[in-house]
């Protein structure tokens, strides 16, 4: 079977199996494992940040951040479209008890009128207080907004002082599409969460970087929230080779993300989502009745069904050109 519903999907390379089997552990909630402790240290390095914290996904991640930077009652603002507000079960009011309020999004970035409109500016009984804004890059849309627009937000959120949460899932995807240093776009966040499991191929995880103030209140709400792992070790190990070997390749899932919106727009009856090819998703609309996910199926394809009418194909390490291929002549044969 040809995968590409996500780039979740990714196995384990041989290496990283390898790795896990070697790993050197020990008891993570007394902090003892060497390999998951020099892989927070790496990413929150990379970062430009002083420490890290490695979690189950990215979901726990985000909604750890939340609930080590809230309070019961406040208010967070993120985009009304991000991960956090649709495709995290609705985790924010059921373990923080705050309030999410989304303002409009627009290029992967937030719409600064939306954001200055929906920023509670006065005190009013009525009101809940701000206490974080969210950002997302590379956006789940499959667009990167530009560092000029994330100092942007950041000096925004500043002059309130009101820390910046990034969900940098994909922040290395971004930072391969803007050209600069991940360290770059790290500079205009507080804390960031980083999935290793997408395209950079690791089976589990995600690590939350910040202060070390930060992170020593967010363990111990990891553990509220179940997440003190013992011999982690083996989990973190792949992670290692993540962040040494795999960032590098994106490159070439981005380069099959341009190739595939270049041919399957030339097909009658489709219309790519362009302006959002920016990493390794391309989005697509169908003008035909039939189902692409079920079509597909039968040549040993697996695709999600559309949402929000729009199909999306996501490139990651286990599909090369030649699966691109095959995916365009089988489409092809349904579409024209
Ligand atoms: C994948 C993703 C997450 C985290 O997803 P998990 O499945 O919980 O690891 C968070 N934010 C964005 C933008 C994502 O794409």
């Amino acid at each position: 079977m040809l995968d590409f519903r996500s780039d979740t999907v990714t196995k384990p390379t041989e290496e990283m199996r390898k790795a896990m089997y070697e790993a050197e552990v020990g008891d993570d909630v007394y902090e003892d494992d060497i390999t998951v402790n020099t892989l927070e240290e790496k990413l929150a390095k990379m970062l430009g940040k002083e420490a890290g914290l490695f979690v189950p996904s990215g979901t726990f991640s985000n909604q750890l951040a939340l609930a080590t930077h809230t309070k019961k009652g406040e208010e967070v603002i993120v985009m009304e479209n991000s991960h956090i507000m649709i495709d995290e079960v609705g985790a924010a009011g059921m373990i923080s008890g705050i309030t999410i309020r989304g303002a409009k999004c627009v290029n992967g970035g937030y719409d600064m009128e939306s954001l200055r409109h929906v920023y509670r500016e006065d005190e009013d009984i009525h009101f809940p207080d701000t206490t974080l804004i969210c950002m997302e890059v590379a956006h789940g849309n499959g667009s990167v907004c530009s560092i000029d627009h994330m100092k942007e937000v950041y000096d925004f959120a500043k002059e309130r002082e009101v820390p910046v949460h990034l969900d940098g899932a994909r922040i290395f995807n971004a930072a391969i599409s803007l050209g600069v240093d991940a360290s770059e776009i790290a500079k205009y966040a507080d804390t960031i969460s980083v999935c290793i499991s997408k395209g950079l191929a690791s089976p589990i995880g995600s690590i939350l970087v910040g202060s070390k103030a930060f992170i020593a209140r967010a363990r111990r709400y990891r553990k509220l929230m179940g997440g003190g792992l013992r011999q982690v070790g083996v989990l973190a190990a792949p992670g290692h080779i993540s962040l040494d070997k795999m960032i590098d390749r994106l490159k070439e899932d981005h380069d099959n993300a341009q190739y595939f919106s270049k041919e399957i727009a030339k097909f009658d009856c489709v219309e790519v989502m362009a302006d959002r090819v920016d990493i390794n998703m391309v989005f697509f609309k169908l003008f035909k009745d039939i189902k692409l996910e079920e079509v597909l199926l039968k040549e040993g394809i697996l695709i999600n069904g559309a949402e929000n009418d729009e199909y999306r194909i996501v490139m990651h390490n286990d599909v090369d050109r030649k699966a691109v291929d095959k995916l365009l002549e089988s489409i092809k044969k349904y579409v024209s």
